[in-house]
């Protein structure tokens, strides 16, 4: 069902560190209402902290598949950015401005089709909740989730990824590490554009591509190239 985006207002609940820069923020709706679907983003609305009379509206896709009146946001608070400061000043039990839900990075039917993943840094939360859903509806699509990173030491959700990949009949996940610290670990080293295998994406395939633009602006040429149909590659570019 479609749901117009609407005014609202959320409580943190609470604030969990992820890196030196990132937090997941968890909220309970406490006035208004906000049916979303997994994969959707909401708007932060907030007084600037720069010009005390200006509001400003930041996007944040919701990190956790609909549950009630409770959600998860994961946010980068960007060092002198207007968002970025008013997020380093929050704390639980403030009550925050939304408005929303819009975007339509999200799963279209419960075909069995192939669905490519493909995130960078906060990127992952949109493709969070669409798994934890796909994990609710007993998914048994082939899945490949593409996560990546900059430096090991901002790594997170790992063990919430790993859970919801095991949780699904025929899941896979690839984390890239585009600039690792040390050569001492597990993971692919480079960005995840040169990861993916498109020998295997066809007209079947859907495929999900959220965070850095020039990320999200490869992963669509190569899947045009592949023979996706533009309209089955969902794209959210998070830093414009
Ligand atoms: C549909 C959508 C969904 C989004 N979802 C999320 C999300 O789930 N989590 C999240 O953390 N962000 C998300 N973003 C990005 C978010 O909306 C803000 O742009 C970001 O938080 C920076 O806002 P700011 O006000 O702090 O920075 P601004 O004051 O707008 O900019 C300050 C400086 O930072 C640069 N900048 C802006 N955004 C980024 C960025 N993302 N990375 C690096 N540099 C940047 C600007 O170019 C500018 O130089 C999303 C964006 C879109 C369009």
């Amino acid at each position: 069902m479609f749901s117009f985006p609407e005014k609202f207002k959320a409580k943190i609940t609470d604030i969990v560190d992820l890196n030196s820069s990132t937090s997941s923020y968890m909220f309970e709706v406490v006035e208004g209402n906000c049916s979303y679907k997994a994969g959707q983003f909401v708007m932060l609305d907030f007084e600037s902290p720069f010009e005390k009379s200006e509001r400003v509206q930041r996007a944040y896709s919701v990190a956790s598949r609909p549950n009630g009146k409770v959600f998860e946001l994961c946010i980068e608070r960007i060092k002198g950015g207007q968002a970025g400061t008013f997020l380093s000043s929050v704390q639980k039990d403030d009550v925050l401005d939304f408005k929303g839900p819009f975007g339509h990075c999200t799963l279209k039917d419960k075909e069995s089709k192939q669905l490519i993943f493909a995130a960078t840094g906060t990127g992952i939360a949109p493709i969070k909740a669409i798994l934890e859903d796909l994990v609710q509806m007993q998914a048994e699509n082939s899945i490949k989730v593409y996560f990546g990173m900059r430096y090991l030491k901002d790594l997170y959700y790992l063990t919430e990824l790993k859970n919801l990949i095991s949780n699904l009949k025929n899941a896979k996940l690839d984390i890239c590490i585009s600039k690792p610290e040390n050569a001492d670990h597990s993971y692919h080293t480079g960005r995840i554009q040169t990861q993916f295998d498109i020998e295997s994406w066809d007209e079947n395939t859907v495929v999900y591509a959220c965070g850095n633009g020039n990320m999200v602006r490869d992963v669509r040429s190569k899947a045009l190239v592949a023979g996706v149909d533009k309209k089955q590659i969902l794209v959210e570019i998070f830093d414009s």
